[in-house]
């Protein structure tokens, strides 16, 4: 297992193509730093002794003990487990940690290839195990690769005016296939050192060619990345108006554009089997959609206690009304926290003999996430007050002409240094404006892309029928 710093030196070895505001950039970059930090925290946990249980796990391939991220779940246990390293990582980092992507792409990949063997007679499990054994054993970090540009959102992806608008097959030949397209909002994927292309949607026979899944190294012929801009960005070089210097903000998205890369046949997981292409994303969405009320929950643990320190600066810290709005954060958090629970603890064994949460609860957790985190951010906003918006720059803090009456002015209680103030309406702006805020609405699918799966699964007749048998109603009687 690799530590933090084995990992920022093992992405020092490859070359991806990156670009930003126009120009070529590399991962030590000082606006991905902030991300490479977060994700190196998900190989520190598994080295510390006061994490290594959540943030390790043994391999169900090798029997080795391996980094939890790269781990296919074997029981409830492991499932809970994963909620729980979200929340700890999420509270220590105040952000993403990007890694989880990948995990849910390689744990969606194993059960689905192995479906796709027993009813097809592929041998694409064999060929996944394999990959998956290099994964645990090298500890790489893999992006998982699912959504696609999707042009006009009313038309099949063989139907867009730009065929490629969806990832696809292009040429498939005797030792590989080689695939184009694009694919948007890739947390940590500049930073990883492979990723994993998914289908976007379920595909019917005419989008074959975009039933497609495989793993292809982030500087591979052909890859390009363009890294995407955040809320306040051009702060990621500052010391204290970026909120939070170590991990930043979210997850640090790419656009990864594939232009003709050839992937051997070992790295392809689908090739063309348009029926599996459903499950394989449903799978994965409710394995991500899993996650929200764990690390959500840790980085809303973080956006109330700023709150009751900024409170606590303000001179308002004992007042009755923030001491209820406090608990009302804390209840929207631990809200999300028991869904994320309950969605493992009544997950259940696929064939593959992988687990995976309950898929109704699971859509409940994300739903509930695009809600409740606007509500604890509008909270925190409430407590903190306006100064989050109109604080002046660190220059002018600590200019040694300004600063000085900026510091008399911009002190609160008198038991606390102003600089702590300023710090606090920092963090808390950039933890709960923009950016942030945007990913918790459409980070893991979009609400109405929940809503879909919630009618799906709801079993509405089964409940009709309830009430009918309470009512007093036969429907076998009416008909006759
Ligand atoms: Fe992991 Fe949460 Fe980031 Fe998704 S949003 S990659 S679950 S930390
Ligand atoms: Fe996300």
């Amino acid at each position: 297992m690799m530590t933090g710093n084995e990992y920022r030196e093992s992405l020092r070895k490859l070359k991806p193509v990156i670009y930003f505001e126009g120009k070529r950039i590399t991962v030590d970059d000082p606006m991905i730093a902030p991300h490479v930090n977060a994700a190196a925290m998900t190989y520190d946990a598994a080295h510390d002794a006061l994490t290594e249980d959540l943030a390790t796990a043994t391999s169900h391939i090798s029997g080795e003990k391996i980094n939890r991220w790269t781990h296919i779940h074997q029981s409830q246990e492991d499932l809970v487990k994963k909620v729980k390293l979200l929340r700890m990582v999420a509270q220590r980092t105040g952000s993403c940690f990007q890694r989880c992507v990948g995990w849910d792409a390689l744990n969606a990949l194993y059960s689905t290839t192995y479906d796709m063997d027993q009813k097809l007679g592929t041998d694409y499990h064999q060929r996944f195990v394999k990959y998956l054994e290099y994964v645990q054993k090298s500890d790489i970090m893999v992006a998982g690769a699912m959504t696609d540009p999707k042009g006009d959102r009313g038309l099949a992806p063989s139907q867009q005016a730009d065929p490629d608008l969806f990832v696809h097959i292009t040429e498939r030949r005797e030792d590989g296939i080689v695939i184009r397209g694009a694919k948007m909002h890739m947390t940590g994927m500049v930073n990883s050192h492979e990723m994993l292309i998914m289908p976007t949607a379920a595909m019917k026979e005419e989008d074959r060619d975009y039933a497609v899944s495989c793993a292809i190294p982030v500087d591979a012929p052909g890859v390009t990345h363009v890294f995407g801009r955040q809320t306040n960005d051009d702060r990621k070089k500052c010391k204290m108006d970026q909120g939070n210097c170590m991990y930043g903000i979210v997850g640090g998205e790419a656009i990864t554009i594939l232009e003709d890369v050839f992937v051997p046949w070992d790295k392809v997981f689908m090739a063309g089997e348009y029926e599996f292409s459903g499950s394989l994303v449903e799978r994965f969405a409710t394995l991500h959609r899993q996650n929200y009320g764990g690390c959500k929950s840790g980085v809303s643990d973080v956006v109330t206690g700023a709150s009751a320190a900024m409170a606590e600066y303000n001179g308002a810290g004992k007042a009755s009304h923030i001491k209820d709005k406090l608990i009302e954060m804390m209840h929207l958090t631990e809200s999300l926290y028991c869904c994320s629970v309950a969605c493992s603890a009544e997950g259940g064994k696929l064939p593959s003999g992988a687990y995976y949460p309950d898929p109704m609860l699971g859509n409940i957790v994300k739903q509930n996430v695009t809600r409740n985190i606007y509500e604890i951010d509008r909270l925190s906003h409430d407590i903190a007050g306006g100064l989050i918006a109109t604080l002046p720059s660190e220059q002018d803090f600590e200019d040694p002409e300004i600063g000085g009456k900026l510091k008399k002015y911009l002190a609160g209680k008198a038991d606390y240094p102003v600089e702590d103030r300023y710090r606090m309406a920092r963090l808390l702006e950039n933890m709960t404006g923009g950016t942030a805020l945007v990913e918790s609405m459409h980070g893991a699918g979009s609400p109405q892309a929940q809503r879909i799966m919630m009618y799906r699964m709801g079993n509405l007749p089964m409940k009709v029928k309830l009430a009918q048998d309470l009512a007093g109603i036969d429907r076998e009687k009416e008909k006759k």
